[in-house]
């Protein structure tokens, strides 16, 4: 039952109408990358500090000598945007022209399917809930504009 057996295969991925954006990216440039997300309409947005090694690692590692050393580990912010479907590629977009210098340390996007999004003071869902006030749809709708 080929159907039923995709849905525990690891190639598996299921459609979303919401997708988290996990970016995680240098610390100093966290703000010229929330102020590029804000002027396109992004409202809602987590940050944490958090610390880990990729490429970067590898190469203090080699310079360290020690393998496993947690000396290794870089200081990095993870931001986590859930936005829907259609505003994966733009926030993705933007967030390489923010966060991209070039060099090994840069960062990395995770893409995440989201099954659902719900506001603790409404209890709305979906779509209701994912809309900010002021938002990407306030900004991209044309009749907020003409009202
Ligand atoms: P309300 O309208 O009740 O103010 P809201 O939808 O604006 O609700 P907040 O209560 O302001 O949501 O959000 C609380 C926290 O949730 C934010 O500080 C942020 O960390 C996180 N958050 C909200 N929306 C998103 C989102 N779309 N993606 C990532 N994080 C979010
Ligand atoms: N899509 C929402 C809006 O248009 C914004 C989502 C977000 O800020 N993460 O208002």
């Amino acid at each position: 039952f080929p159907i039923i057996r995709a849905q525990f295969s690891p190639d598996f991925v299921p459609e979303a109408k919401f997708y988290k954006v996990e970016a995680i990216l240098r610390p100093w440039r966290i703000q010229q990358v929330s102020k590029a997300l804000l002027k396109m309409g992004i409202r809602g947005v987590t940050v944490s500090d958090v610390r880990g090694f990729g490429a970067q690692g590898g190469l203090t590692e080699r310079q360290a000598g020690s393998e496993f050393s947690e000396d290794n580990f870089v200081a990095k912010v993870k931001m986590e945007i859930v936005v829907s479907k259609d505003q994966v590629e733009g926030v993705i977009a933007k967030i390489i022209e923010e966060a991209r210098t070039g060099e090994i340390g840069d960062g990395k996007i995770f893409l995440t399917p989201i099954a659902d999004v719900i506001r603790v003071r409404t209890g709305e869902r979906g779509e209701k809930a994912e809309r900010m006030m002021g938002g990407h749809a306030d900004m991209t709708s044309t009749a907020s504009l003409s009202t």
